[in-house]
Formats: structure tokens, C-alpha cells, sequence
């Protein structure tokens, strides 16, 4: 058994913290809300008066918090308070170079997520983890009970690159999957035979046969739904942000992702923002992408 100090217990903490406190651990964990802290309570997470009480004694010190400003001020709150053995994990989606400065000197793990809220739940997310490899040896563990996937990707702020490419990807793929439904619209193919094409031939992706954005093909796709979430196009669009931010610090070119970035963010402004991510083939269908700079 791990005493466990965990700060930001919201839509994915708490699941994740409930999770480690099944598993038989100490957890004690903390959230500014109050509504937070008493549904942690009744997953049997001990109530922490503050961020650094959390993180007295423990041996492991995780935070899943909305943005990198957060990470930053969690971390440098509890600094006095750590223990000298203890592994820090942040699992928060933030941009890389923060997760870099955060960690430096410290033994500290950027492990953000992806699953949503059903793999939080459910322990299955996947754990996209950077930081150095001892430090991965000791947490893994601990992560395994949140999760079913777990990779090493590299050294402090990898596991955030890896989840930001992958984001950025995942966004192109399925605006291009949303733009060939409405192509194959307006040329009178219906939606079953691009389906049985596609994805069995070369346009086959992950946002066509496990997503796929019309209603029918794939019977759990949100798009079934009237497109409730599954993954909210709000969170999508942080994910693009910081995926921009990068691409720009690190001076790759990325006109794709760029575009992506402008089709979300009018997807959002239009009420798309509390939809699901493949929602955005409503937005393609009306046609009011004319004039656009993507
Ligand atoms: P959320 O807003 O539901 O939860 C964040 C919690 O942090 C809130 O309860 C807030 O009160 C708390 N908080 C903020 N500052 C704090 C502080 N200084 N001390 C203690 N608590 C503090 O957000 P979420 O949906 O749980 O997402 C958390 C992170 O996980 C984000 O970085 C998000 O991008 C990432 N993520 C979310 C999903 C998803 O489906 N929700 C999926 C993958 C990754």
C-alpha cells in the first residue's frame, strides 16, 4: 500500500483518485471546490486541508489540474512539502515546455492521459509518460491502476508531445472523414457504401472506423448521439492550441494543424464547444467554411 497525495479532483481526478483508493492505497487528496471534495470523501479519498497538506507524507504526488498556470502554481505551493523519496506525477494535458520546467531537478513525471472521463472511470486510460526511466519503474504501478496502457515515451515533457501529435492528428483525420461523408453526400453516395469502402482501402483511420461521424456505421460513435460527447470539442480545442504553441517554439511546419485549430475554434464559437469533436461535419455540411483561411 502507497500513501498518495492527489490535487485537482475533478471530471478525471476524482474517477482516477476513487480508482487508486479501491486498489487499497492511502489517498488524500484536494480540490479548491468543495462539491469536489465532499464526492471525494465518498470515494473513500481522505480530505486534505490544501495542496502541500496533501502531499505530506506521501509517496507519490499526482495532479490532474485544468492547465499549465494551475500546474505551476500546485507545484510551487507544495515544494516545501514533498518528501525527499516521494515520485511526482502530473497527468494534466499542458504544453511542453512548462511540463519541462516544472520537473526540472525534481523527480517528476509528465504523464498526461487520454480515455476521457468512461476510461477514468473505468481504470483503462492510456498514460503517455515522460521523465526519467527509474522514475517510470516506481510510478508505473501506481498508473496501472488507473490504466491499461502505460508508455515510456522519452524524457521530461515527451509523454505531453506524444499526446499533443497525437491530438493534432486525430483532429486532421477526423475533419478529413467528416469532409468525405459530406462529399460522398452531395455526389449521392450514402454513407454505407463509403463506409464499406473506406475502411477497407487505404482512407481506412481510427476517426472512420472506431468514430466514425454519420449515425450507422459505428453504432457506439457519438454521432449516434446527436453528437454528445465522448470528447468535447472545448478540450479539442485546448489540445490544437497547445499543439500550435509547440509547432511554433520548436519551428515545425504544421499547415494542417493550423487549419484544424480554425475549423474547432469556429466549430466552438458556433455552439459546437459542449459537442462532441465529430460534431464538426454539422458545421462542414452547412457549407460555412467558404472564405476561410484553412
Ligand atoms: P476539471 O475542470 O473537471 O477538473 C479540474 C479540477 O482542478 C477542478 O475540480 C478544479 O477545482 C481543480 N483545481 C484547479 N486548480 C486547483 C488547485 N490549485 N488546487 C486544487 N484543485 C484545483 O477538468 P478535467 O476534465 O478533470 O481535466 C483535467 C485535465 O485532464 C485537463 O488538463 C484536461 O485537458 C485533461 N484531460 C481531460 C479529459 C476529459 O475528457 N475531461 C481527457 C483527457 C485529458
Amino acid at each position: 500500500m502507497a500513501r498518495i497525495g492527489f490535487v485537482g479532483l475533478g471530471h478525471m481526478g476524482l474517477p482516477m483518485a476513487r480508482n487508486l483508493a479501491r486498489a487499497g492505497h492511502e489517498v488524500r487528496g484536494y480540490d479548491l471546490s468543495a462539491a469536489a471534495m465532499d464526492a471525494a470523501a465518498e470515494g473513500g479519498i481522505q480530505r486534505a486541508q490544501s495542496a502541500p497538506d496533501a502531499a505530506r507524507g506521501a509517496d507519490f504526488v499526482i495532479t490532474m489540474l485544468p492547465a499549465g498556470t494551475h500546474v505551476r502554481a500546485a507545484w510551487a505551493e507544495m515544494a516545501g512539502a514533498v518528501e525527499p523519496h516521494a515520485v511526482l506525477v502530473d497527468c494534466s494535458t499542458i504544453d511542453v515546455e512548462t511540463a519541462r520546467e516544472v520537473a526540472a531537478g525534481l523527480p517528476m513525471l509528465d504523464a498526461p492521459v487520454s480515455g476521457g472521463t468512461m476510461g477514468a472511470e473505468a481504470g483503462t486510460l492510456t498514460f503517455m509518460v515522460g521523465g526519467e526511466a527509474a522514475d517510470f519503474a516506481t510510478a508505473k504501478p501506481i498508473l496501472e491502476h488507473m490504466g491499461r496502457s502505460i508508455v515510456h515515451c522519452g524524457a521530461a515533457g515527451a509523454g505531453q508531445a506524444a499526446k499533443l501529435c497525437n491530438n493534432m492528428l486525430l483532429a486532421i483525420s477526423m475533419i478529413g472523414t467528416s469532409e468525405a461523408f459530406v462529399l460522398a453526400e452531395k455526389l449521392g453516395l450514402s454513407h454505407a457504401a463509403l463506409f464499406e469502402v473506406a475502411s477497407k482501402s487505404s482512407g481506412q483511420c481510427w476517426s472512420l472506423t472506431t468514430y466514425c461521424p454519420v449515425p450507422g456505421p459505428v453504432p457506439g460513435s457519438p454521432a449516434n448521439r446527436d453528437y454528445k460527447p465522448g470528447f468535447a470539442t472545448a478540450l479539442m480545442l485546448k489540445d490544437l492550441g497547445l499543439s500550435q504553441q509547440a509547432a511554433q517554439a520548436a519551428g515545425a511546419a504544421t499547415p494542417l494543424g493550423a487549419a484544424a485549430l480554425d475549423l474547432y475554434d469556429r466549430f466552438a464559437a458556433e455552439g459546437g464547444a459542449s459537442l462532441d469533436f465529430s460534431g464538426i461535419i454539422q458545421m462542414l455540411r452547412r457549407g460555412q467554411v467558404k472564405g476561410s483561411g484553412a
